[in-house]
């Protein structure tokens, strides 16, 4: 059976030790979801927020390391690691797939997993014995191309391969680090929910189109004033080919960041 592709918020990279917050507790439980009908995955190709580059990049070392990506957090979140084996034939297959719908990638054989990446992972796959390869994502590029890059990956899902998106559903993280967050659950702002919503909307619909052109959508450039949270989203959606998602996770980070999650087939 076809693997599943998703995407998932990552919020803070506290996400990974806060056993209470419910987005932990979600992603804790969404691997062996999403492996529930499909099995476990062969590989997980994982588009991450964290890496943006000019054109597409793979990574393709044997052995990718946990990179700490971020900064003034607890000390014990550096010392966490991923030790999920890379898979070069995967960079490859992927390489080889984005090549066909012409995009030209290259592999980087230094490069590690990110926090974008490992954080999710490390929830979804404790064991982190499926092999995980990262692609990019270009933030001066506009949205069709994202949803063209996971077009091309389309066909890994038949090869028991996981596509995963991990970004955030809204980012306005300079307003929401600015929010006093002792005031209330859930979002305080309607231009979040209206964005929320209308993402909801277009991902059940499978409406690529309006993905495509998803900074015309309400409030799009407050809820992301930089693009590459968002970008992941569509890679996702893309490399589901059309099919209409569902939410599977709601809920609200530091008020203003959806930590939504979709799922498509
Ligand atoms: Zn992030």
């Amino acid at each position: 059976m076809d693997q599943p592709v998703a995407f998932v918020s990552h919020g803070a990279p506290t996400l990974a030790l806060d056993a209470e917050d419910p987005t932990h507790r979600f992603l804790r439980g969404f691997g062996a979801t999403l492996g529930a009908r499909a099995g476990r995955p062969r590989g997980i190709v994982c588009i991450s927020a964290h890496w943006d580059t000019e054109t597409p990049a793979i990574t393709a070392a044997e052995s990718p390391a946990t990179i700490h990506d971020f900064h003034g957090f607890p000390q014990a979140l550096y010392a966490q690691r991923y030790p999920a084996p890379g898979s070069p034939p995967l960079a490859l297959r992927v390489r080889e797939l984005l090549a066909e719908a012409d995009h030209d990638a290259h592999l980087d054989l230094r490069r590690g997993l990110d926090h974008g990446a490992w954080v999710p992972l490390m929830l979804m796959h404790p064991a982190a014995d499926v092999p995980v390869v990262q692609l990019s994502v270009q933030s001066g590029s506009d949205g069709a191309h994202h949803l063209a890059l996971g077009r091309a990956l389309a066909p890994l899902s038949a090869e028991g391969v996981l596509v995963l998106g991990s970004g955030g559903a809204t980012h306005p993280l300079a307003e929401a680090l600015r929010v006093d967050w002792s005031a209330s659950a859930g979002p305080t702002e309607p231009w979040t929910a209206a964005f929320d919503a209308w993402l909801l909307e277009r991902v059940e619909a499978g409406d690529e189109a309006a993905l495509a052109d998803w900074t015309a959508a309400p409030q799009a450039r407050r809820n992301h004033p930089t693009p590459e949270h968002f970008l992941p989203l569509l890679v996702a959606a893309g490399a589901a080919a059309g099919a209409r998602g569902r939410r599977v996770h709601d809920g609200w980070a530091y008020h203003l960041l959806s930590m939504a999650a979709f799922r498509w087939h």
